[in-house]
């Protein structure tokens, strides 16, 4: 940290979520992860440009690293009589903003916030109250400060229309509420961070909100191997209770079993490691899974996508669009045929996907996928969209079977799932160290996420590029439905 007394309105919610992650920022930064995701910043990069356009013509100031400039450049925008300012920027004092939009309102300002998220939240009236103090100690009229934020009731129909695709949500008074308190926060974080010795802060609730801390690998270092922060399933508030009252470990939560009402699931997912048990295995239940069956069975996985700012028409933001799709059709022998569909990148894909996939998948055959509401979630609104296609789509949707249910129910338990059913535990509990099923072993999509955003950023690449995140993309997808084949198969050996 250059100067740790500078203050950014980034950096003052920081410290009003935790003075120690400043602290920390000045003198361990190498501690740090990262959390924040690529999509993340260019979804909020995305968002903020386009809201800049809300109130009409705009100047923008430059970013420089010389803050004096950009104040200067401000400033002058100002006295020229201009209506609306982007990334205005303030500095008083060591405390530093640039205002996403200054628009102006009589003989005055209104300070705009822009966010991507689709709400507003206390931090962004903090973040606020920390605009408006800079803003009113440099002697700004502030009339009013709004949060622009996405409306996800939003439907685009033709052009985009911004009035249509943001809220904006008048803070003024909320602000004004919080603008006491601003001061004594400043005061507070600079004396924190001005001791050279660490600060011993326990970790609690604001370690994960608003936003999940980097540092929490650091803070939490003195967690044993095992503690209460593992029990799947387990809220982080109620995690948090019993670790202030020295609940901690494994052996802890099972000497308070009692006190703190524990599940029959958590017990068993506490005691299958403590004492490293062998897999727990229902044979009957699993019999009785396996036979709601019918083959051939179409294992079945899509990959989706979202969009802050809608492309096409019909969607809404952040509205999950399907974009690809894998299908291993498994005959009752255990032969397999693969089909598969990844959409044209930059196009629409949903009408094209859902073709594909009626064609693909025949009327009354049974499908399987691995949680199956979302699969559910997707052919439901592409149903929804499409009436001419929707008799096949929800013929699909009404023969889906769960391939998750018999781990939920712990039907099939093993200590290396801790606890939880999600395919990323179950498929390494079940076969682990298999390099065919290592998803670490994939180039460049390993997740959801990637593939994610692999597709909404491929038009940004060569067509050399384009054909290798293709091949990258089915291979992922691929591998999603090639697992679930081997989880039935897992099922299959286990009962007989
Ligand atoms: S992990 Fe928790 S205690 Fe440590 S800096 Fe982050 S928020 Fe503060």
């Amino acid at each position: 940290m250059s100067k740790i007394t500078d203050l950014s309105k980034s950096r003052y919610c920081r410290g009003i979520q935790c003075p120690k992650m400043l602290w920390l920022d000045a003198y361990k930064p190498e501690e740090a992860a990262d959390v924040l995701s690529e999509t993340v910043m260019a979804n909020g990069n995305l968002v903020g440009d386009l809201a800049r356009q809300y109130f009409g013509a705009y100047s923008l100031v430059e970013f420089t690293y010389n803050k004096a400039e950009m104040v200067a450049k401000t400033r002058a925008l100002m006295d020229a009589g201009t209506e609306n300012i982007a990334e205005a920027a303030f500095l008083t004092d060591g405390l530093y903003c640039a205002v996403d939009i200054l628009h102006r309102n009589g003989d005055g300002w209104d300070i705009v916030e822009v966010k991507s998220s689709t709400h507003l939240t206390d931090i962004y009236i903090e973040d606020m109250a920390f605009q408006y103090y800079v803003l009113t100690s440099c002697g700004i009229q502030v009339r009013r400060v709004i949060n622009l934020h996405i409306n996800s009731a939003y439907v685009r129909h033709g052009e985009l229309d911004l009035h249509g695709l943001f809220t904006a949500e008048d803070c003024t008074e909320q602000v004004k509420a919080k603008s006491d308190s601003v001061a004594a926060n400043i005061a507070s974080i600079r004396e924190y961070v001005s001791v050279e010795e660490e600060p011993g802060r326990d970790i609690d609730l604001y370690c994960e909100n608003p936003y999940e801390c980097a540092y929490k690998g650091y803070c939490g270092r003195h967690l044993p191997e095992h503690s209460i922060f593992d029990l799947a399933g387990m809220q982080a508030k109620t995690c948090y209770k019993h670790y202030h009252n020295g609940i901690i470990s494994f052996e802890d939560v099972l000497a308070n079993a009692k006190q703190i009402k524990l599940s029959a699931k958590l017990r068993r997912q506490i005691e299958s490691t403590l004492y490293n048990k062998p897999d727990e295995i229902d044979k009957a239940k699993i019999r009785e899974f396996l036979d709601t069956l019918r083959y051939p069975v179409y294992h079945l996985d899509f990959e989706t996508y979202q969009q802050p700012v809608p492309l096409f028409d019909g969607i809404s933001p952040y509205q999950q669009i399907p974009f690809q799709y894998s299908l291993h059709i498994e005959q009752a022998d255990g032969s397999l045929v693969h089909k598969e569909f990844l959409a044209k990148e930059g196009t629409d894909p949903r009408r094209a996907l859902a073709e594909q996939l009626v064609k693909d998948i025949p009327k009354g055959v049974c499908s399987l996928a691995f949680n199956m509401s979302f699969e559910k979630t997707v052919i439901k609104r592409l149903a929804g969209t499409f009436p001419d296609l929707a008799d096949a789509l929800m013929d699909i949707h009404d023969n889906m079977h769960d391939l998750m249910v018999p781990f939920r129910e712990q039907s099939y338990y093993s200590t290396a799932m801790q606890g939880s059913y999600s395919i990323k535990y179950v498929l390494p509990a079940l076969y682990p160290d298999d390099p065919e099923l290592d998803y670490h072993n994939l180039d460049g999509v390993h997740n959801g996420a990637e593939a994610s955003s692999a597709f909404a950023d491929m038009t940004e690449h060569t067509p050399e590029e384009i054909a290798e995140i293709r091949q990258n993309l089915l291979k992922y997808c691929g591998l999603d439905t090639y697992a679930m084949v081997k989880v039935l198969r897992k099922l299959k050996e286990a009962v007989e």
